[in-house]
């Protein structure tokens, strides 16, 4: 049993913290929002007042926030002060990875320990304890996170050093959004020239061209009957979520000069159908768009 404060019960905390619960670890809870605080208590997750109370004599403290700049001032403002020396931090939000690194250096300074684990698996994958997690940090934190992170997922990757668990992340995302992209062209092309999506289906999912964008996440009606094109792309992976990801991976491009005009363009794609009505829908929504534009 380990004390375990659990900090950002959203969409993705809220789920995580009760397979914590389930497995018999000792959860204390806290969000800003009033109505998380609300359907997390009514869910069964004893809440702190305050953020500082959730982590004051906590083993580990667990944040899942919505973007970096939550994470540092979190870190700065209250929560590496108010956590016992020598606490672990476990940070699952999708954020930067220099300010996973800052994040990192700032729990070292003050002296507790940090690991970036963000996840990817999705709403329904934090429900079922079936997230796959990216983990950056030594070898000695890694070791001590994996029996929680165990509870919560059921693939989880030591990447490497402080950071490595978000770069990871972001590279894998970049992949997707550019093959998600490849994928929805293909399908209208195949339109275009008269291609039943079936019939495409029935060649790609065992050809070369393979891919989660299409075997799994299948951007038209019909052949996966679970992918959200078959609900009006009802998410799924919201194409907000999708912009944001590839947000950070056209900063790790920049910050690193990498030629990626591939991840670039996707960035730029997402980015505008995000400022629209993209943002709520399935990212494979994007094969409307391209129909419409063609
Ligand atoms: P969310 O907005 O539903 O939840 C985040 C919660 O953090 C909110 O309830 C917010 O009030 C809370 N919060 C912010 N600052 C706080 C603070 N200082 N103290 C306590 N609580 C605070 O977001 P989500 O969908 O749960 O996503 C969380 C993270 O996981 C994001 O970084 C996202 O990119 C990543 N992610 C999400 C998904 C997904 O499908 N939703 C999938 C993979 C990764």
């Amino acid at each position: 049993m380990t004390r375990v404060a659990f900090l950002g019960l959203g969409h993705m905390g809220l789920p995580m913290a009760l397979n914590l619960i389930k497995a018999g670890h000792e959860v204390r809870g806290f969000d800003v929002m009033p109505a998380a605080v609300d359907a997390a208590s009514a869910a069964g997750v004893p809440i702190a007042q305050f953020g500082v109370d959730a982590v004051a004599g906590a083993e580990v403290v667990i944040t899942m926030f919505p973007a970096g700049r939550h994470v540092i001032s979190a870190y700065q403002d209250e929560l590496l002060g108010a956590a016992d020396p020598g606490t672990l931090f476990i940070e699952c939000s999708t954020i930067a990875v220099d300010e996973a690194r800052t994040a990192h250096a700032l729990a070292v300074e003050a002296g507790h320990r940090n690991v970036d684990a963000p996840v990817s698996g999705g709403v329904v994958g934090a429900e079922n304890g079936t997230l796959a997690f990216m983990v950056g940090g030594s070898d000695e934190d890694f070791a001590t996170a994996l029996p929680l992170l165990e509870v919560m997922g059921k693939r989880i990757v030591h990447c490497g050093g402080p950071g490595l668990g978000q770069a990871a992340k972001v590279c894998n995302n970049m992949i997707l959004g550019v093959s998600q992209i490849a994928v929805a062209e293909a399908f209208v092309l195949g339109e275009r020239l008269g291609l039943e999506h079936q019939a495409l289906f029935d060649v790609v999912s065992q050809a070369s061209g393979q891919c989660w964008a299409i075997t799994t996440n299948c951007p038209v009606p019909g052949p996966v009957p679970t992918s959200p094109a078959n609900r009006d792309y009802r998410p799924g992976f919201a194409g907000a979520l999708m912009a944001k990801d590839l947000g950070l991976a056209l900063q790790a491009i920049e910050g690193t000069g990498t030629e990626a005009r591939m991840g670039r363009l996707a960035q730029e794609i997402y980015a505008e159908f995000a400022a629209g009505a993209g943002a709520g829908r399935d990212f494979s929504g994007i094969i409307t768009d391209i129909r419409d534009a063609s």
